[in-house]
């Protein structure tokens, strides 16, 4: 969340719903995972059953987004070559940070960039670490003793855990303001190293083997604009110009959520408007 003593308090609470705290205390049931500890199962899977190459295409690039007529144009340029979709519907899932959808070739209406310009983000990333010299019965939590709340100041690393496979371990860092993944990575290793070394184990061979960036992730607007409505002009966008949004954005940084909010409530949306 960036630094979380200057974040809203509402956006703070939105990351912490009520079904994620149950299952936390054990009044509902915990989070699920895949038993194989293979969550990319789905999505292979989903991608056959759509399939893969016809109907979805991964490792493609959006060239352009053209709404101007009855039906969505989307050009694409696939390892096969270049593609043009023409669809009835478009839906976004991608954060609608103005920079992103600029980025996709989206003909953006004057409406969407006054809204979609107004986001800030912050930076998070997820580390795989082979050797770190971490023992592998431990998990990390970075603490600032001298910090309110114990807070550390971010950048940084959040913490560091024990991975599903013996032999790794994964961090997760995160800045409120932009930084390279180099920087990253930099930063992630000089902390395990002095981890490793203020207390005493045996030094590893750290090496990053894992490595996602989120950004931009978690999109916020200031307080006096939620006052003012601008997730209602948000929620207004759903349908204009053949376009449908989903995603944290629209619902909550949690994954069961916008799943949820995509089958039970958007879905519907979009088959009414077919
Ligand atoms: C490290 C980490 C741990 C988390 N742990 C949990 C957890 O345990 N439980 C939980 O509920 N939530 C968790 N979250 C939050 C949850 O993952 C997010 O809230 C959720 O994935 C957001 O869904 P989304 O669909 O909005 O965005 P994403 O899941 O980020 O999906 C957006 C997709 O768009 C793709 N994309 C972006 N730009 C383009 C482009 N130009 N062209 C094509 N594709 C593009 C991205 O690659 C990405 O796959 C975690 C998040 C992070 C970063």
């Amino acid at each position: 969340m960036g630094n979380i003593l200057s974040v809203t308090t509402l956006y703070a609470f939105k990351y912490l719903p009520k079904s994620t705290i149950d299952a936390f205390v054990g009044l509902a049931a915990p989070p699920v995972a895949s038993a194989t500890s293979n969550l990319q199962s789905f999505y292979d899977k989903a991608l056959t059953y759509l399939g893969a190459g016809t109907n979805a295409f991964t490792n493609s690039r959006i060239l352009l987004i053209d709404r101007s007529g009855p039906r969505v144009l989307v050009a694409i340029l696939t390892p096969s070559g270049p593609k043009l979709i023409s669809a009835k519907k478009l839906l976004i899932a991608i954060q609608p940070k103005n920079s992103s959808l600029q980025e996709i070739g989206l003909d953006l209406t004057l409406e969407e960039s006054s809204l979609t310009s107004q986001f800030n983000n912050s930076y998070y990333w997820d580390i795989v670490i082979k050797n770190s010299g971490i023992p592998s019965n431990i998990s990390v939590t970075n603490l600032d003793v001298n910090a309110p709340l114990g807070i550390p100041t971010l950048p940084g690393v959040y913490g560091f855990a024990p991975a599903p496979l013996p032999g790794y371990t994964l961090a997760y860092y995160s800045s409120p303001a932009f930084k390279s993944d180099a920087q990253v990575k930099a930063d992630t290793l000089a902390m395990v190293k002095k981890f490793v070394r203020v207390n005493g184990y045996p030094a590893g061979a750290p090496q990053i083997v894992g490595f996602n960036s989120h950004a931009p992730f978690w999109l916020t607007v200031p307080p006096a604009k939620i006052a003012e409505g601008f997730y209602a002009q948000l929620n207004g966008l759903q349908g204009k110009r053949n376009t449908f949004w989903t995603g944290a954005t629209f619902v909550a940084h949690d994954s069961s959520a916008i799943w949820r909010w995509s089958e039970a409530t958007l879905l519907p949306a979009v088959k009414a408007s077919l």
